[in-house]
């Protein structure tokens, strides 16, 4: 292939342009982007439904399993209306702050569900 003089000028323009920006690799489709912030996914990533995408973080998706089986426990007893909702709420709440943490903070599946294990009575 033969570039002209001004499309190797611009060739160098364009590889400047890479260099001086600090691009990322997008987590789903592996495409280089330029970030805003903590931006993990390139612009059409960001788009698409967090379910919908390719590279899943395992314990993100452990966290999201016991926090929608947790959630629907706390609207069962809540139904049942023989609870303090108020009471009830609070603790799903705390019990999701350290959920959370957790997600954040362990490095395998098994580390999250051994957590789980041990948390999920967090009613009583
Ligand atoms: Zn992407």
């Amino acid at each position: 292939m033969i570039l002209e003089i001004k499309e190797l000028k611009y060739l160098e323009e364009q590889i400047n342009l890479i260099v001086e920006i600090k691009l990322k690799k997008c987590k789903n489709c592996g495409r280089y982007f330029i970030p805003h912030n903590k931006q993990m996914y390139c612009d059409t990533c960001k788009t698409i439904p967090y379910d919908m995408r390719k590279n899943k973080n395992p314990i993100y998706e452990a966290y999201r399993k016991t926090y929608k089986t947790q959630y629907n426990k706390l609207k069962r007893y809540i139904d049942k209306g023989i609870v303090d909702k108020e009471e009830l709420r609070e603790r799903f709440k705390k019990w999701n702050e350290i959920a959370k943490n957790q997600k954040n903070t362990c490095k395998t599946v098994e580390e999250y569900n051994k957590w789980y294990k041990a948390n999920l009575k967090w009613e009583k």
